[in-house]
């Protein structure tokens, strides 16, 4: 599990080197300055010590200037972390050194994290009684029962998306669970990945050049867990969760969305373009969970 974590980490670190090659190769290829500059960078290290601290800021001086003629930000060649405490190490202070909170908060969902479909959490285990009063227990009966009709006429549901959202701690992901455990009774092929997951796996794939997307978006059923609590890494996680939800759209696939994200948030953190997919009004029922009343989406844009 640690290994895990520090693999993860070493993967961050990796994207955000690769993607800084590919803004350093197009800036190079759109001025020579930028080469020169970079080959300076390299013979400085044969300088005395003082010396080359010297050189090396004032390269990066110069480098800013060329930037910022081509209207580029001056941190454009710096890299971009998911972390910007850590600078994706996991670790921050000097000299003594402490779990940055990104890795503290990886450990907690580490532990409670489950990729695979929960055999105890189906419909048939859903007890209205845990809930504390009579207007959250219609309120889940109701939810339940709605689920329960999408589950039984997958992999073709009439709404074929579901975007489950709300607190945490109101059973959305219960009723996830519950939806992909019942497709996989009914020889439905099922996946259930946390946003978490999915960051991790398509980090995992630029090592071993094995790409787990077409999984993602061929699948017949995806539950896609904790949407908005995964970190936001550069150029992975918008773009993934863009390729899913487009590329499921297009196949007609069903696919449940859950997270603790309205409508306006979720625009917001991943895009228009994403939470336009995720959302369409044609294809998705929205379903909140809030304790007390099931509204969709268009009754609550009344
Ligand atoms: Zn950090």
């Amino acid at each position: 599990m640690k290994q895990d974590l520090e693999t993860y980490y070493a993967d961050l670190r990796r994207n955000a080197v690769r993607q800084l090659e590919a803004r350093r190769k197009a800036c190079e290829a759109m001025d020579p300055g930028f080469a020169a500059l970079q080959a300076k960078r390299g013979r400085v290290f044969s300088l005395p010590a003082q010396g080359a601290k010297l050189t090396l800021s004032t390269i990066r001086l110069e480098e800013e200037a060329l930037l910022k003629r081509h209207d580029l930000p001056k941190d454009y060649l710096q890299p971009v972390y998911a972390c910007s405490l850590c600078k994706d190490t996991g670790y921050v202070g000097d000299p003594v050194k402490k779990k940055c909170a990104c890795r503290l908060k990886l450990e907690q969902r580490e532990m409670v994290e489950n990729a695979r479909i929960n055999e105890r959490e189906t419909f048939e285990s859903f007890r209205e009684s845990i809930y504390p009063d009579d207007a959250s227990r219609q309120s889940a009966l109701k939810i339940m029962a709605y689920c329960q009709r999408y589950a039984d006429t997958l992999p073709t549901p009439n709404i074929r998306q579901l975007y489950l959202y709300g607190e945490a701690g109101r059973g959305k992901s219960f009723m996830g669970n519950a939806i992909a455990a019942r497709a996989i009774e009914h020889g439905v092929e099922s996946l259930r990945l946390t946003a978490y997951r999915m960051n991790e796996e398509v980090m995992r794939g630029f090592s071993t050049n094995v790409s787990p997307l077409p999984r993602f978006t061929q699948v017949p059923l995806l539950v896609l867990d904790d949407l908005g609590t995964e970190a936001m890494i550069p150029n992975v996680t918008a773009e993934t969760l863009f390729a899913i939800a487009d590329q499921r759209n297009m196949s007609r696939l069903a696919t449940v969305y859950i997270s603790n994200l309205n409508a306006a948030e979720l625009a917001e953190h991943y895009g228009e373009r994403t939470a336009s997919r995720i959302l369409d009004a044609a294809i998705t029922r929205s379903i909140v969970f809030d304790g007390a009343s099931l509204r969709t989406k268009k009754e609550e844009r009344r």
